[in-house]
């Protein structure tokens, strides 16, 4: 998978040793064991999908991370982006809006002796109720209508976010916004081509 990605374009060896290191195939249930490394998303039940491995490959590159950096990640889903950014260094928070999923998967990187800290909320509103912010990064794994207000003030100054944004066409534009000064009050966006995620939707989910 590692050689796959490199011949995708993916150079940063942080991200190419952690994605070598997470055994994906534990992300995702034993029916799909055979595909687990292949360059493809996945169902993870309640309607949702791991992302393609060269996405998280992509996101996680584009965050420019150092170890101890915090992180806030929007859409926990099946764990796995969580994992690779824990496993890089990061002090990841992760919310998810499917109490389905979060049960889930926090249970599985617990036992894995990952320590993401999970919460169950609307990524849109960030972790306003626990504030271990600002975040030196932001990463979205679903796809945004648009910026959230509420990441962006957790955002520190000089922090990146990386975002799928949503186009005209159905489909996402991968975005990496850098925050500048207050005084500024400016945002540097670059743009990473088209993507597919699942949609980021208001609220928290039970069930
Ligand atoms: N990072 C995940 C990707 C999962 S797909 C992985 O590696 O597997 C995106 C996830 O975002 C889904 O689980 C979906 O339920 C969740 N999601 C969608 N809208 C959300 C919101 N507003 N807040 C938190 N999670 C959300």
């Amino acid at each position: 998978m590692v050689d796959a990605l490199r011949r995708k374009g993916i150079a940063d060896e942080a991200v190419l040793k952690a994605m070598d290191e997470v055994p994906r195939h534990w992300f995702i249930d034993s029916a799909f064991d055979a595909l687990a490394y292949e360059d493809r998303a996945l169902h993870i039940g309640c309607e949702q999908t791991i992302s393609h491995p060269s996405t998280v490959a992509m996101q996680s590159q584009l965050l420019c991370l150092q170890p101890g950096m915090k992180v806030l990640e929007i859409g926990t889903g099946s764990g796995y982006q969580s994992a690779v950014l824990c496993r890089m260094g990061a002090k990841v928070f992760s919310i998810e809006r499917q109490k389905g999923l979060f049960d889930r998967t926090r249970k599985l990187l617990s036992d894995m002796g990952l320590r993401v800290r999970c919460y169950l909320g609307d990524g849109y509103q960030g972790l306003r109720e626990v504030n271990y912010g600002p975040y030196d990064r932001v990463i979205v794994t679903c796809g945004a209508r648009e910026i959230p207000q509420a990441l962006m003030d957790q955002l520190k100054e000089g922090g990146i976010m990386v975002i799928p944004l949503d186009d005209e066409d159905g489909k996402q534009e991968m975005l990496r916004i850098t925050k500048n000064g207050p005084a500024q009050g400016e945002w540097k966006v670059e743009k990473f081509g088209a993507y597919s995620f699942v949609p980021m939707l208001d609220g928290r989910q039970m069930g």
